[in-house]
């Protein structure tokens, strides 16, 4: 089938909790590739719903990393910060579906009853009166299981009662949950194919499941590996800050490019970004992205 040019809708949405890094850069590049070479667009949009966790100048510096790299965007940058009304709506459709209730329960009072986090419906049938205050707002999951077919990691199963349990949709410092921002977003922004780091894939069911409560389409999705060092832990120290030459990004883009299973020619890496986003548009190919959930790199 032969997609016409407004069909693929992706995007890149980089928290800013700090510069563009090696890692994020790989999420960058496997988004941007996958959506030029559909020839389609891909969106940017700095996720700063988590205000308290936002690093002062995070999103300017990530946004002239991304210029200095010769990303090309289209539309506007949007900002979540700016998007709550969304947020809000979506949440009060969910409050009129009675699929939501307030919780009082810390996350220390959830490690105590379950040591992997899964919420125990604790308050699912309601809470005391004498605890009602700085209250969360957590989803009603349910027993059928959440699927969908990641395009690089298969089959994907889940089932959010047993898995998550009920989760926060409104924390109980007043923010819309990360969760619900994502799903919002990418069905109002009509992402077509979400691609990004493998860490998120546990994200996804929650995603869908509240696109599927609101009667939005869920975007197709495909998690690629994450680069992490020689602990398992993921790369987030490596950042581009004394980069200033055009020579140093296109390598980082040609070493991305080799991280995500590609195989530009060793000359490419001395080349201008430009022409290696030409090789990498030209040449990309989403199923040689490697199956795995992470892959190690020297920090
Ligand atoms: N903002 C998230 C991050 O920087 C990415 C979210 C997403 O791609 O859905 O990790």
């Amino acid at each position: 089938m032969v997609m016409n040019s407004q069909t693929y809708r992706g995007r890149f949405a980089p928290s800013p909790t700090g510069p563009l890094h090696f890692g994020s850069l790989i999420a960058a590049v496997a988004s941007y590739c996958q959506a030029k070479s559909n020839n389609g667009e891909w969106l940017l949009r700095i996720e700063d719903i988590d205000r308290p966790r936002e690093v002062p100048r995070a999103s300017d510096d990530i946004i002239r990393h991304l210029e200095l790299f010769g990303f090309n965007w289209d539309g506007p940058v949007t900002y979540q910060k700016n998007r709550i009304e969304h947020y809000q709506a979506a949440f009060d459709q969910l409050i009129q579906q009675q699929r939501l209730y307030p919780c009082a329960c810390s996350r220390k009072d959830i490690a105590k009853l379950n040591p992997f986090g899964i919420y125990p419906g604790t308050c699912r049938n309601g809470i005391p009166i004498s605890e009602k205050s700085n209250l969360s707002w957590r989803i009603r999951t349910e027993s059928n299981a959440v699927e969908f077919l990641d395009r690089i990691q298969g089959q994907v199963n889940c089932r959010l009662d047993l898995e998550v349990g009920d989760f926060v949709i409104k924390r109980s410092d007043g923010l819309f949950s990360y969760q619900l921002a994502v799903a919002v977003d990418d069905a109002l922004q009509e992402i077509s194919e979400v691609v990004r780091g493998y860490d998120l894939l546990d994200s996804t069911p929650r995603q869908i499941f509240l696109q599927q409560q609101l009667d939005y389409t869920s975007p197709e999705y495909a998690h690629h590996p994450i680069a992490v060092n020689s602990n398992g832990i993921k790369l987030s120290k490596q950042t581009f800050a004394k980069a200033i030459h055009e020579k140093e990004f296109g390598l980082a883009i040609y070493q991305a490019l080799e991280f995500l299973g590609q195989t530009p020619p060793a000359e490419l890496q001395f080349e201008s970004v430009e022409l290696i986003w030409t090789w990498a548009i030209r040449h990309w190919h989403l199923n040689d992205i490697p199956h795995y959930e992470s892959i190690e790199v020297q920090n």
